[in-house]
């Protein structure tokens, strides 16, 4: 079993972020500018986009947080993206999803101009992605492919099976390995809550990619050998031993599969760390103006 190290590749891919920025600087050019906006108190949300801002320093980016409490009205927070739209100054920007239920997520992500949504979710990119045109490709799926890159894995004509449809991980992921290029043209099956015999599909795979939700939903039993298994899930378990009362687990049941696996993602320290590094790849094509 090899370990697909996120961790690893995420401190290559961010030296090689701060050096193409050092380059820039040298040129004469601005730093690439991410601004982030964050709604409310949700305390996964706030880690997550600390965590983007803190990369954001690492390699040398401006980064301008935007921190609105929850009861925020609708207008003005269209009326935050309106202004970072125009801000000349700013090279991308994301809206921390979820929202507070009292707003309209799919309005907010389509007032983004698409020339700035370095997350990828809005509709014009999600469908330049789908037909192969340049496109900031959503930040999860983006970071799987650079790992398949960076670990030489094959996939043309693979059996790929993915779990989860969801519009940010598993039904993008899902095009993108079909899509003819490399990581790619593999053979794809998406799986979901309403799959007919699961374990049946996850057999026949030789990469899996896990993103539903639940913890140590894929076992032993389910996975032939040899299997390349990127886990995505990031779920919370209890854990009383741990200092802040859980544990983070995949997917996946790691310690099952991994004997069977030839590849494999831990959690955390895997997809997790390659995320931000996407968003950080996008930012820089988005100042770079290499998409649009
Ligand atoms: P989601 O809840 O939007 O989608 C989950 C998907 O799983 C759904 O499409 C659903 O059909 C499928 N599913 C649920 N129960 C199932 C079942 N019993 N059998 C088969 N399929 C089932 O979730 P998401 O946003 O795609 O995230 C999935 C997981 O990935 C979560 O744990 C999330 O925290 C994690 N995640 C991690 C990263 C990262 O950076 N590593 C990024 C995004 C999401």
């Amino acid at each position: 079993m090899n370990l697909l190290d996120g961790k690893k590749l995420a401190k290559d891919i961010k030296a090689e972020i701060a050096e193409a920025v050092q380059q820039m600087t040298n040129d004469g050019q601005k730093a690439p500018h991410l601004a982030a906006v964050l709604i409310g108190e949700d305390p996964a949300s706030q880690v997550y986009v600390r965590n983007k801002v803190r990369s954001c320093e690492q390699v040398g980016f401006q980064s301008t947080l935007v921190r609105r409490p929850a009861d925020i009205t609708q207008e003005e927070v269209l009326q935050i993206v309106d202004e970072l739209n125009k801000n000349a100054d700013i090279d991308g920007f994301i809206v921390q999803l979820p929202l507070p239920d009292h707003l309209d997520e799919e309005a907010i992500t389509l007032a983004i101009d698409p020339r700035k949504d370095v997350d990828g979710f809005h509709p014009v990119n999600f469908g330049r992605m789908s037909q192969g045109m340049p496109a900031y490709l959503p930040a999860t799926p983006s970071g799987i492919l650079e790992m398949l890159r960076r670990y030489e894995i094959t996939t043309e004509g693979k059996e790929v099976v993915v779990i989860g449809r969801s519009n940010i991980v598993g039904m993008p992921m899902s095009i993108l390995l079909a899509q003819k290029a490399y990581p790619g043209n593999a053979t794809v099956t998406i799986c979901h809550s309403r799959t007919k015999d699961l374990a049946a599909h996850v057999k026949r795979a030789d990469i899996l990619v896990a993103a539903i939700g639940r913890a140590d939903f894929v076992t032993a039993d389910m996975v032939k050998e040899g299997v390349v298994v990127i886990d995505v899930g990031i779920n919370r378990v209890d854990d009383p031993t741990a200092k802040r009362g859980y544990r983070l687990k995949g997917d996946v049941d790691f310690d099952g599969v991994s004997p069977k696996a030839s590849y494999i993602t831990p959690v955390p320290g895997g997809v997790g760390q390659l995320t931000v590094t996407s968003l950080l790849m996008n930012t820089l094509k988005a100042a770079r103006k290499e998409i649009y």
